[in-house]
């Protein structure tokens, strides 16, 4: 029998997400692609106090959330603005399903209503502790007798609802860690719905998994405590639960819970700071699981193809900046030059430098490998564009000798002539090196001090194809002028 992968992602929407977060919804979306399978973005957001603003509207963490899943491109196919077939997908709108859910268990003696106290049922636990019983279950409500029920829901004293939890071996199996147990004994008559009717997050969620028909349950090993008692819900709802897999927990770089150090770890800042989406989906997935090969950098539909739910490791993992900045690097790389631009178009200051989209394109093919975020292209791209002034003293120290002027005169002549791209201006200028009697060292600082202001930096070639002829030519020859004028006397 063939399952239909349905993962789920299901935050409380109680503020931005974090990398480890994020990192859930990540493999859950990559494994429902891989098996074309459908993702679910349910947003948990019943508790009802943390969740609403002061003016009753949705809290901004709704927003923040998709604003973050979608910059992961993350797409969910059922959510909460688009709908699906088993909408609603706010846990706030499903009053009624929990009410429905709650009846049936009623109905079938797999819950009872509670009408205990808080200090009764505190007065119970002490008793049952005494005794040497399990403290968490309910002896009172749970064995009333049909007419002692009636008698009781007729006078509307508020209840609550709980499941009857035997003693004896709850069972469930997780894919990493395998088969668990825990007795039923240590779980109690667990509750269900609050008495001022409020669903509780583990009646919630499963009756939310069941309902979605979803099929595999991928969430932090923090979650692990609850899978026995969901197990407990699907037991009486008489169904098949879905797989459990639950992952290591992602530490803040230096140690440290993620969730305390929210601001800084936000998604949205890397977004904010230049990081490439795709390099931070391939870390964010890679910081459950390891290729076979070894191999990190993978591109989206590459991980997709590659992402393993087996090869997910067991131990807890730090965030490493810098190997995401790594990342960014080579995905920077394997963009396309015509979509980069876009990209760094978002991050660019024009104040100091004047460029086109051509030469913003010319500058990505060329210049791409020297950046990791995007936020890189500003000072790369700056000490290309900008007007360079030739006034410093080294500059006019290595311009201002005669083979400086020759080379630079020479190299205008020839490059008038050759096919205007990287390697072929990048080869004109080795031979033309070869030339002259300065060292190979001093003639490509001098050119490039002429072209940019600068002795340290790019190919040569790769620094004319960007600025693109017109602008390459016109800079060389302004330099001769400026070696002549400045010099004051006739050097050749
Ligand atoms: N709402 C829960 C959380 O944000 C997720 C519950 C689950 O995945 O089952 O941690």
């Amino acid at each position: 029998m063939t399952t239909t992968i349905r993962t789920r992602f299901a935050p409380s929407p109680t503020g931005a997400l974090h990398l480890g977060n994020a990192r859930t919804a990540a493999l859950n979306w990559l494994y429902a692609r891989k098996y074309k399978g459908t993702f679910v973005l349910r947003l948990e957001d019943t508790d009802i106090e943390r969740n609403l603003q002061g003016d009753g509207s949705r809290p901004s963490g709704e927003e923040l959330i998709i604003e973050a899943l979608d910059w992961l491109g993350l797409h969910p196919d059922e959510a909460p603005s688009t709908g699906g077939p088993f909408g609603p997908y706010r846990q706030s709108e499903r009053a009624n399903h929990y009410a429905n859910q709650a009846e049936q268990l009623l109905a079938s003696g797999h819950a009872f209503r509670c009408y205990c106290s808080p200090e009764e049922l505190d007065a119970h636990r002490k008793e049952a502790i005494a005794i040497g019983d399990p403290p968490g279950r309910d002896t009172k409500c749970r064995d009333r007798s049909p007419e002692e029920k009636t008698l009781t829901q007729a006078k509307g004293q508020p209840a609550s609802i709980r499941l009857r939890v035997e003693s004896g071996p709850v069972y469930f199996e997780d894919q990493l860690k395998g088969g668990l147990s825990i007795d039923g004994d240590d779980l109690g008559d667990m509750i269900l719905v609050r008495s001022d009717g409020r669903a509780t997050y583990n009646f919630a969620a499963t009756v939310d998994d069941y309902e979605m028909k979803i099929s595999h349950v991928i969430r932090g090993i923090g979650h692990l405590s609850n899978t026995p008692k969901q197990m407990l819900l699907y037991r009486a709802f008489g169904v098949q639960p879905p797989q459990f897999i639950h992952i290591p927990t992602v530490m803040a770089s230096g140690g440290g819970k993620l969730s305390k150090r929210a601001g800084a770890t936000s998604l949205l800042t890397y977004r904010d700071r230049g990081y490439h989406p795709d390099a931070v989906l391939n870390y964010l997935s890679l910081l459950s699981w390891s290729s076979k090969s070894g191999e990190e950098f993978f591109e989206r539909e590459a991980l997709i193809e590659e992402v393993d739910l087996d090869r997910i490791g067991a131990t807890d993992t730090e965030i490493d900046e810098d190997k995401m900045a790594w990342l960014s690097g080579q995905h920077v790389r394997s963009e396309p030059a015509t979509t980069l631009v876009d990209h760094w178009s978002a991050f660019l200051d024009h104040t100091n430098f004047n460029m086109n989209r051509d030469d913003l394109t010319r500058s990505a093919e060329v210049f791409a490998h020297r950046t990791r975020l995007f936020s890189d292209a500003q000072s790369e791209l700056e000490t290309i564009f900008g007007e360079p002034t030739l006034e410093s003293e080294e500059t006019q120290v290595i311009l201002g000798t005669r083979e400086a002027k020759i080379a630079i005169d020479q190299l205008h002549t020839t490059w008038q002539e050759v096919d205007w791209q990287a390697k072929t201006l990048g080869a004109t200028a080795r031979d033309a090196a070869e030339n002259t009697t300065m060292s190979k060292g001093q003639f490509f600082s001098a050119i490039r001090i002429a072209m940019t202001g600068e002795r340290k930096g790019p190919e040569l070639g790769d620094i004319a194809y960007a600025l693109g002829k017109e602008r390459t030519l016109s800079r060389l020859k302004h330099a001769l002028d400026k070696i002549h004028h400045n010099d004051g006397r006739e050097i050749i």
